[in-house]
């Protein structure tokens, strides 16, 4: 490992060989939380777009590599990763998520799929789905990224996630055979959970059979319930400084195990509509921050976890 952490362009290199990027994908899906299955609002802290906002309208066409809005004009063919990002990306008929997905996964430009989605909207079919596109695609790399957030069940009442602990068990159970690279959100800095509490939430992820983590800074967005709240009572709401960011991060990093796969390690929202933390837009300086105090306090990844 060149770095303190299991980082995914590290994986990449050790596994591919070179460095692979995300190109976000905006399927046009929706949510149980927001269509009135489970709910209407959504999440408390997710925006209208269904956190895609980078991402690229997709209906199956054929992509190229003019259309990817990101700048990495340094890969090649068949260096990228098609990520259905937004909303709940298995909540679809099945014939048109086999559609989407053999669209992408026909596509020389992309080495694999990821795709976001919900533990509870995992059902036979989508696995079934997804066993078949395994075995069709062998050389094909396929990432599923969970939105579990935390553990506790008061702070996923609150941010109104809509399924408990269990069914998240029931997933990884599920896909335990499949051969996939699961990936886990976590949500750094929800109102009332204290730093002892979030690295529960990684101590219990540790027992689960995950390959990936995204660990990422709750940010309170405009025009999202969460960010209502904020801006009509900011004195209820305690927003991580950057200090406090750093130091629960690289204890995370410290409790996690080192096998597993470290996605991000900060926020991904668009400036225009984060309303806090400010502090949060400078990725550079978080990023190298986090490196330093993990030198200067001697962490590597899974040093708490393997002692
Ligand atoms: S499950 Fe995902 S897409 Fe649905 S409301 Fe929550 S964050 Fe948004």
């Amino acid at each position: 490992m060149d770095e303190r952490y299991y980082s995914f362009s590290y994986f990449c290199k050790k596994t591919f060989g070179r460095k692979l990027y995300r190109v976000a994908l905006d399927a046009h899906m929706t949510c149980p939380n927001r269509d009135g299955k489970i709910d209407t609002r959504g999440c408390i802290f997710c925006s209208k777009k269904g956190s895609g906002e980078f991402a690229i309208s997709f209906d199956g066409q054929q992509l190229e590599k003019s259309d990817f809005i990101y700048n990495h004009d340094d890969g090649k063919e068949g260096d990228y990763i098609a990520y259905f990002q937004a909303y709940t990306n298995t909540y679809a008929p099945i014939e048109r998520l086999r559609r989407l997905y053999t669209s992408v996964l026909d596509n020389p430009n992309f080495q694999g799929i990821s795709i976001a989605t919900r533990p509870d909207c995992m059902d036979d079919a989508v696995i079934a789905l997804l066993k078949e596109l395994k075995e069709k695609y062998p050389n094909k790399f396929f990432m599923v990224e969970l939105g579990l957030q935390t553990i506790h069940k008061d702070s996923s009442t609150y941010i109104r996630r809509g399924y408990e602990l269990e069914i998240f068990e029931e997933c990884m159970d599920k896909l335990k055979d499949l051969d996939i690279h699961v990936v886990v959100h976590v949500i750094l800095g929800l109102p009332n959970e204290s730093k002892e509490m979030m690295l529960e939430t990684i101590r219990y992820l540790n027992k689960q059979p995950i390959h990936g983590i995204k660990l990422q800074l709750l940010h309170y967005l405009k025009d999202t319930d969460l960010g209502d709240a904020y801006n009509q009572k900011k004195e209820e709401f305690h927003v991580l400084s950057f200090e406090e960011y750093i130091d629960i991060v690289v204890t995370c990093i410290q409790e996690l195990r080192s096998d597993i796969v470290i996605h991000r390690l900060s926020g991904d929202g668009k400036k225009d509509d984060v309303i806090a933390p400010q502090w949060a837009f400078d990725k550079k300086k978080v990023l190298n921050t986090i490196r330093h105090t993990l030198k200067e306090r001697d962490i590597v990844q899974g040093k708490a976890y393997e002692a």
